[in-house]
């Protein structure tokens, strides 16, 4: 999905209509991730006999579809997650949205769902933002939600490759991850449940690769006093992703040389974007070595035993960064000592919080 589609509906074709009963907007200290929504959301639908309708923003509000679209029995699901900023100068900006756009045809790709030209898609969703652009918060802790969601419709039983399909963008304001400052976690590390696996769709950001997940991330916290999973896939127990984020650990490795290890893009990995920036930034410093490269278990007991361990932590658009305090792994509680200095975490998470809040000019972020 890396050229240009041969179809796609247009920026230029889209329709408006705004709504006659704008709700009253939450107070920014009280936001709950995902519990607010804007006054309007943008749509799209495509049938395999007429191709993209035009893109329509209109209020936000209730969906009809049949009970039997395919969306509703085969999970024919994608979304993506994206975030925009009040700036410094008071303009509304997106973070790098048109990575998201890039993984957003790849998994409609993988998802038998209609391509269509994410340029487009990212005007509409620009104009959208700006007709909703008081609901983006003025504070420098919070910022606006976007989720881009693409479903199949076609109302019929069957698994097969849905020829009605419906793409739709809510937005709404959410708070900051840290409230009152970082807050490391604890990761639970049981090699019995696996997120992804070679041929399959971790690469992918499609529904049916959280649902399953659900349960376990649900166990770790009511039952192992945790408050994420850490994905290990294989008899060696890889080290492959933190809950919802992408894994980078901060090590001396066995060659005494500073590395930053992260993952690779390997099929069993979200190509996350915040990990994308993560990798450009260190690689552009240039200080220490920046690996993509598999992480096993027992290399990094090995390192923690050896006192080699510098920081782990998660990373993703919702929190940016996540330090990881402790992880539970066959009976044992390793102590990760991420806090004690936290140099590269708080260093990431400040440089990237300057550039998305404007304080910092950067060329990732995309004026609405
Ligand atoms: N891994 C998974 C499984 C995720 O769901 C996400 C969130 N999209 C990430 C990593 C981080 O990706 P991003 O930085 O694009 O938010």
């Amino acid at each position: 999905a890396s050229t240009v589609p041969s179809s796609s509906f247009k920026y230029e074709d889209l329709e408006v209509t705004l709504t006659n009963t704008p709700q009253p907007k939450p107070d920014d200290n009280n936001l709950i991730f995902g519990h607010h929504f804007s006054d309007h959301m943008l749509t799209v639908d495509w049938t395999a006999q007429t191709g993209w309708s035009k893109p329509v923003i209109h209020p936000v509000e209730e969906m009809r579809i049949h009970p039997a679209a395919k969306v509703l029995h085969y999970a024919v699901e994608l979304f993506e997650g994206v975030k925009a900023y009040r700036c410094e100068d008071g303009k509304v900006r997106v973070f790098r949205p048109m990575e998201n756009m890039k993984r957003m045809r790849s998994t409609a790709e993988r998802s038998a769902l209609p391509d269509f030209d994410g340029d487009e898609l990212c005007k509409c969703i620009k104009k959208l933002i700006s007709i909703d652009s008081a609901w983006v918060p003025r504070s420098d802790r919070c910022s606006l939600y976007i989720r881009p969601t693409f479903i199949g419709t076609e109302p019929t039983l069957g698994v097969v490759k849905s020829n009605a399909a419906k793409l739709f963008v809510l937005i709404g304001p959410v708070g900051p991850y840290y409230p009152t400052g970082f807050k490391p976690v604890t990761l639970l590390a049981d090699p019995q449940y696996v997120r992804a696996w070679p041929g399959g769709c971790g690469a992918y950001k499609m529904g049916a690769n959280y649902a399953p997940t659900i349960q376990i991330q649900d166990t770790a916290v009511k039952e192992e006093g945790c408050q994420q999973v850490l994905w290990l896939y294989g008899e060696d127990h890889m080290m492959t992703e933190v809950g919802t984020m992408n894994l980078f650990v901060y090590l001396i490795n066995e060659k005494g040389e500073e590395e930053l290890v992260t993952p690779p893009l390997n099929g069993l990995i979200l190509p996350g974007v915040t990990r994308k920036s993560l990798l450009e930034l260190a690689r552009e410093w240039n200080e220490f070595k920046v690996s993509e490269r598999d992480i096993k278990m027992k290399e990094f007991v090995k390192a923690l035993n050896e006192r080699r361990i510098k920081e782990v932590f998660g990373a993703g658009t919702a929190c940016l960064v996540s330090p990881v305090e402790g992880i539970k792994y066959q009976g044992q509680h390793l102590v990760i000592p991420t806090m004690e200095t936290a140099v590269l975490t708080n260093r990431f998470n400040n440089i990237l919080m300057d550039i998305q809040y404007g304080r910092t000019p950067h060329r990732w972020m995309e004026p609405v």
